[in-house]
């Protein structure tokens, strides 16, 4: 179109023609779009060790897209007879106790023994910020530029339950992709514990020497589930308050019962920090795989929870199935009510939600 002002009424005025916008998407993007893999190009990257691969794989399992989870299924399947050998290691703390110093520091040792190691994590505080510190980089100076290390922070996405899911196929790829070693990071309160537990060999919990009372602090649960308990920060100052603590571990643990195991756990103080007694801790981890394997427990362990997943599975999905359920959605709060006003049982109101839900499915089978 003519601008107004080049006519006649203007004149020895020119007004140049406008050059276009600069179009805010790069056209030339186009060209270096990735490919689209197939099943296969992904497991045979992962079996060759190629981290790319191995990373956008894990892209997949993290994926609310169906389509994506499909795939990462059968890439799973696929690795399956390639995982397993590998010794997998939960660690947990607070925050604060040095669980990221720790695991750059223990993982630099075990990287120059020749060993590669993955760094997952499993936060559940994930699900509420959206996003995760655990096994974050910028938190492992020294192993994010280790080519022989593989951090991956938490999968944000989803119940705790479906985040450890995620996690644990992860080991599968990692495993597959040669990891003999996998760190799975967790914070030391709340339910992860569990979910971490059910997925490793060896459980460790990092603690530091506090006042005296530290004992009281954690709950009996998370000591009981630990195969060693490791004070951090046994450095300057600290180093006696550290063994004063170590005792008092030490003390507490003889009062329960004997684990399945039959493994003794095992109570060190170390310094993540400058490097004090890490060839310590990776002893007792060695020790323990050795003492297992010989005994069974080991692989009698890893079935025990394989089989604890598939239960775990099917449990998340029949409570989905149910909750989701338009019938019992509908009668849930007149229900709900009852029961707050005693005009029934919880057990009777139980009774009449899952009859709802069993009804509804004899209906939609018999249609079906
Ligand atoms: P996380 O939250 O459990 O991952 O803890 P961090 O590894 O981030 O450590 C928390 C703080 O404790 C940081 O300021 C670390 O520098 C410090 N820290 C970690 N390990 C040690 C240690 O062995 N000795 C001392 N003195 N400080 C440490």
């Amino acid at each position: 179109m003519q601008h107004p002002e080049n006519n006649d009424l203007y004149k020895g005025l020119k007004v140049n023609k406008g050059i276009a916008d600069v179009p805010m998407i790069n056209p030339y993007l186009k060209r270096v779009r990735r490919k689209e893999l197939t099943v296969d190009d992904y497991v045979k990257g992962i079996l060759d060790g190629n981290i790319t691969l191995l990373s956008r794989a894990v892209t997949l399992i993290e994926s609310q897209l169906a389509s994506h989870q499909e795939m990462a299924q059968q890439i799973i399947e696929k690795c399956l007879p390639y995982s397993g050998n590998s010794m997998r290691i939960g660690i947990t703390g607070v925050p604060g106790a040095g669980k990221s110093t720790s695991i750059d520091t223990l993982g630099m040792h075990i990287i120059k023994q020749g060993r590669k190691l993955a760094v997952l994590a499993i936060d559940p505080s994930s699900e509420v910020s959206g996003g995760s510190i655990l096994g974050d980089k910028t938190r492992m100076e020294q192993l994010s530029r280790e080519k022989n290390a593989f951090i991956r922070p938490s999968p944000s996405a989803g119940s705790l339950g479906g985040v450890a899911r995620k996690t644990r196929e992860t080991i599968v790829l990692c495993e597959a992709a040669g990891f003999d070693t996998i760190f799975v990071e967790t914070v030391g309160v709340g339910q992860s514990e569990t979910a971490v537990h059910s997925m490793v060999d060896f459980f460790l919990l990092i603690q530091l020497a506090g006042t005296g009372d530290e004992l009281q602090g954690i709950k009996r649960g998370i000591m009981e589930m630990a195969d060693g308990i490791i004070i951090n920060k046994a450095d300057g100052d600290n180093v006696q308050k550290a063994q004063l603590a170590a005792s008092h571990y030490r003390n507490a643990l003889r009062l329960f019962p004997k684990a399945e195991s039959g493994w003794d756990p095992k109570v060190l103080c170390y310094s993540g920090y400058y490097g004090i007694g890490i060839k310590e801790i990776w002893d007792m981890l060695d020790a323990y795989r050795h003492h297992a394997i010989d005994s069974g427990y080991f692989t009698e362990k890893r079935l025990k929870q394989t089989k604890w997943w598939m239960k775990e599975t099917i449990e998340d999905a029949l409570r989905d199935s149910f909750y989701h359920n338009t019938d019992v959605m509908n009668l849930l709060p007149e229900i709900e009510d009852h029961v707050l006003n005693d005009r029934m049982t919880p057990f009777t109101a139980a009774a009449a939600l899952i009859d709802k839900y069993f009804s509804w499915i004899r209906q939609n089978t018999n249609q079906g």
